[in-house]
């Protein structure tokens, strides 16, 4: 597994940073959002680092498409079972703050912040 020493995420995924965990397996990491910006607000990522969706690949799309098939399951069981967003912020003009790929999920009940 591909972690990066000083990445904040990667942190998480090794257990060095404490997160309150949705879900964990083998490639994947779900965990809430330390700043919400909805009732339900919570963070996929895979467990190998990789900056944003400028650097994935073809490796990369099994786990993409686990991320957001598992997106619906994990939002209802979190109690957004009205609605959801999935928001991936890529690069500075993209709003992204932690240069690990992370897939928003935001649900209600309303209202839905922007993250
Ligand atoms: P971005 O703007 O990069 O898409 O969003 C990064 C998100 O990560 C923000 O919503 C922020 O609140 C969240 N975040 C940053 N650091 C931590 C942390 O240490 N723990 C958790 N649980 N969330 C974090
Ligand atoms: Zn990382």
């Amino acid at each position: 597994m591909s972690t990066k020493h000083d990445c904040i995420f990667c942190r998480i995924v090794r257990g060095e940073i404490p997160a309150r965990k949705v879900h964990e397996d083998e490639d994947i990491l779900a965990f809430h959002d330390i700043n919400p910006h909805a009732p339900v607000h919570f963070l996929l990522i895979p467990k190998v680092h990789v900056d944003n969706l400028y650097d994935t690949g073809p490796e990369h799309e099994r786990v993409l498409g686990r991320m957001l098939g598992m997106a619906g399951e994990l939002a209802r069981r979190e109690g957004a079972g009205d609605g959801f967003r999935v928001v991936i912020n890529n690069g500075r003009v993209g709003r992204q703050e932690v240069y690990h790929l992370h897939v928003h999920v935001l649900g209600g009940p309303e209202p839905l912040g922007r993250a």
